[in-house]
C-alpha cells in the first residue's frame, strides 16, 4: 500500500507515521530526513543538496525526486511506503504519481489529518525530537521519559523553525501550496479525512479505520 500522510505542520504526521510502520509493515519515506542523511553521507548527490541548503535555498524538485526514487527502489519499500512531508506541491504530487506509475503503483490512500491553527501552534512550540533516533515527543502530550533525554539516551532538540512566528508562516505556505494537493487526490477518490485532535492512540485508531478497506 502506498499512503500519503497529509496535514498542516504539527498535525501529527511524523508521530503517526512512526506507529504505522509497525502496523502496516512498510517503511516511512520522509524526504526531509533523506536529504539530511544524504548531506551527512558526503555523496555526490549530498554535495548538490549542500549547495542549496547551506544558502538557505529550496532544493529543486528534480533533485528531491532523484533521491526519492533511490529510496523507493530499495527492497523494503517495494511493497509500499508511507509518505510524510512529500509531496508538498501539486507538481510534486504529479511527479510522485508518475514515479509510482512507472512501477505499476499508485497512491492508494491519502490520510488527511485535520487540526485547527491554535492546536497546531501549541503542538509545535512544545515539539522536541531525539537527535539520535528521531523519536518525536511533545513536552505535555507525549512527554519524554526524562526532561532532556530520549528513551534511547539521545539528546532532545527543538527545531529552529518551531516557533509561533515561523509556524504561522509555514501554515500560510501550507494553505497556498500544499493544501491544493487534497483536491488533486479527491479527483482520484482516495482521500480520507481524519480528526487529528485526541490522544495519539485515538488518532492511530481513526487512521486504521479510515484505511481499513484499502489494500
Ligand atoms: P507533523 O509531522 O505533522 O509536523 P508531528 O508528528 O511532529 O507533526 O507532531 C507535532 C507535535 O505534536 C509533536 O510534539 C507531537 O509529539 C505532538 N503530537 C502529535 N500527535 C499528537 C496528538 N494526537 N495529541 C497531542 N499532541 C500530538
Ligand atoms: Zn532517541
Amino acid at each position: 500500500m502506498d499512503l500519503i500522510l497529509f496535514g498542516p505542520p504539527g498535525a501529527g504526521k511524523g508521530t503517526q507515521a512512526q506507529r504505522l510502520i509497525d502496523i502496516l509493515e512498510i517503511p516511512q519515506i520522509s524526504t526531509g530526513d533523506l536529504m539530511r542523511a544524504e548531506r551527512k553521507s558526503g555523496s555526490a548527490l549530498g554535495k548538490e543538496f549542500d549547495e542549496f541548503m547551506s544558502k538557505g535555498l529550496l532544493v529543486p524538485d528534480e533533485l528531491v525526486l532523484r533521491l526519492f526514487q533511490q529510496r523507493l527502489d530499495q527492497e523494503d519499500a517495494k511493497k509500499g511506503a508511507i509518505f510524510d512531508g512529500y509531496p508538498r506541491t501539486v507538481p510534486q504530487a504529479e511527479s510522485l504519481d508518475g514515479v509510482l506509475a512507472e512501477r505499476d503503483r499508485k497512491v492508494d490512500v491519502v490520510v488527511s489529518i485535520e487540526v485547527g491553527l491554535d492546536e497546531m501552534i501549541e503542538r509545535i512550540v512544545h515539539r522536541r525530537s531525539c537527535e539520535a533516533c528521531g523519536q518525536i515527543y511533545h513536552l505535555r502530550y507525549n512527554p519524554p521519559p526524562r526532561a532532556d533525554a530520549c528513551s534511547c539516551d539521545g539528546k532532545l532538540v527543538q527545531r529552529k523553525d518551531d516557533t509561533e512566528e515561523v509556524v504561522r508562516k509555514r501554515y500560510d505556505e501550507y494553505l497556498q501550496k500544499t493544501a491544493p494537493i487534497v483536491d488533486h487526490y479527491k479527483k482520484k477518490d482516495v482521500v480520507k479525512a481524519v480528526d487529528g485532535v485526541g490522544t495519539l492512540d485515538e488518532v492511530t485508531d481513526r487512521i486504521k479505520q479510515a484505511i481499513g478497506g484499502v489494500s
